[in-house]
């Protein structure tokens, strides 16, 4: 297996919009087990294609503690949304930047798995909060997105001065 490079913001290529995943075969598994092991020695706990530069909808998530609980989601689509929870978030896109994101509580989301095999799941707490924000990683959107600009600004100028300072916290996707 292979450990990916992760693109950083304000690199342009996260904001490309993922395409559909037409065929799951062993090419596609490959990416998906390096995913899983890019994501594990980062460490994070969600990790969406665009962010390793391969633009196609699929993200891998594990928000267990043991790291023993795989999710692969392949053209993940959320079918419905409910309530509402601001938590704190990070991204492996922008290493050492943590903030308040608001989102739905629960999700119910349609993909397919590593099979090809049609899934529907009703997701909550970590896990939902990881799934919404990898797949707005392959509509190219960040979680800095939701902040202001001036909170923008000061993340472009933190990730300028200190680029690649490891983070104690797992809480990245
Ligand atoms: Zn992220």
């Amino acid at each position: 297996m292979t450990i990916l490079r992760i693109l950083e913001f304000p690199d342009p290529k996260l904001r490309i919009k993922a395409i559909p995943i037409e065929t799951v075969d062993d090419g596609l598994r490959v990416v998906i087990d390096n995913m899983f092991e890019t994501m594990y020695a980062a460490p994070g706990i969600g990790l969406a294609a665009t962010q390793v530069d391969f633009h196609k909808r699929l993200l891998v998530a594990d928000v267990s503690v043991e790291k023993d609980d795989p999710h692969v989601l392949i053209n993940p689509r959320i079918l419905e949304k409910d309530g509402s929870k601001v938590s704190e978030e990070g991204c492996l896109s922008i290493p050492g930047y943590f903030d308040s994101v608001k989102r739905a509580e629960t999700i119910r989301v349609s993909f397919l798995d590593r099979n090809g095999n049609q899934q529907e799941k009703d997701m909550e707490g970590l896990l939902a909060v990881c799934v919404q924000h990898e797949i707005d990683h392959l509509e190219g959107k960040l979680f800095v997105d939701y902040l202001s600009e001036a909170k923008r600004q000061k993340v472009r100028k933190k990730l300028h001065k200190q680029r690649r300072v490891q983070s104690d916290s797992s809480i990245m996707f």
